[in-house]
């Protein structure tokens, strides 16, 4: 997969600014060409059958539970889901810890340019994915951190998806992902429509979480981090 472009009005926002024009706009469009230059995106992902059981819902074949009521809700009605692991790959993180010295304000228009790197890789991931499954409805992407969906659940998603090999996606002891900018994601796959989950994404598990200014100023998008 190859990334041509940032949406750099997104990563602007994520920086608590809006409409990059000027100035502004000249310093993304730098950050945007290094990082570009050493972003490596990749991703892996798994097809589950999933069912009921009294802690929540089983990913049939495996021993991983998705455990509370927003993965329940969010999943309602799906037979199937996918599991998506991704990255935009240590390099940017690289880039980042460089400019840190260098430049802190394009260390921060990086990071967060690296963050909208991180969800449209996930998106032209899911692109591909379901350009090769069979499915009618599929639901937005879910991950863990997102309303009750524990964070701790990690390790076991990486781990199904093999995503320490494959991809070299790993998890901290205090549950960060490695590279920073990655994405672990469920995906419900139904027979009939799907309903638009009611949880707005939590911060922990975006991307963008340590520099985004929406959050920071005590807001939040407002969107799902799925997109
Ligand atoms: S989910 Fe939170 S951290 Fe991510 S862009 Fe929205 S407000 Fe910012």
């Amino acid at each position: 997969m190859t990334i041509e472009e940032l949406d750099k009005n997104e990563a602007l926002r994520y920086l608590g600014g809006k409409d990059a024009s000027g100035t502004v706009l000249t310093v993304l469009s730098e950050c945007e060409q290094a990082l570009l230059k050493v972003l490596t995106p990749r991703y892996v992902y798994s097809v589950y059958e999933i069912e009921p059981c009294d802690k929540g819902l089983k990913l049939s074949g495996s021993v991983v539970t998705l455990t509370g009521n927003d993965i329940r809700e969010h999943l309602f009605g799906c037979s199937r889901a996918v599991l998506l692991c991704a990255t935009a790959g240590q390099g940017a993180d690289r880039l980042i810890r460089e400019l840190e010295a260098a430049d802190v304000a394009k260390s921060a228009v990086t990071d967060s340019l690296a963050s909208v790197a991180a969800e449209q890789i996930c998106d032209r991931a899911e692109q591909e994915i379901f350009s090769k499954l069979e499915y009618a409805y599929k639901t937005e992407r879910f991950s863990p951190g997102y309303g009750d969906l524990p964070l701790d659940l990690q390790p076991s998603l990486l781990t199904l998806c093999d995503a320490q090999r494959k991809i070299g996606l790993h998890v901290t002891d205090s549950l960060l992902l490695t590279p920073r900018k990655s994405v672990t994601a469920i995906i419900g796959i139904s027979d009939t429509p799907v309903q638009p989950s009611k949880k707005n994404a939590s911060c922990q598990s975006c991307p963008a979480f340590e520099n985004c200014k929406i959050r920071l100023n005590g807001g939040h998008c407002g969107k799902e981090h799925a997109k």
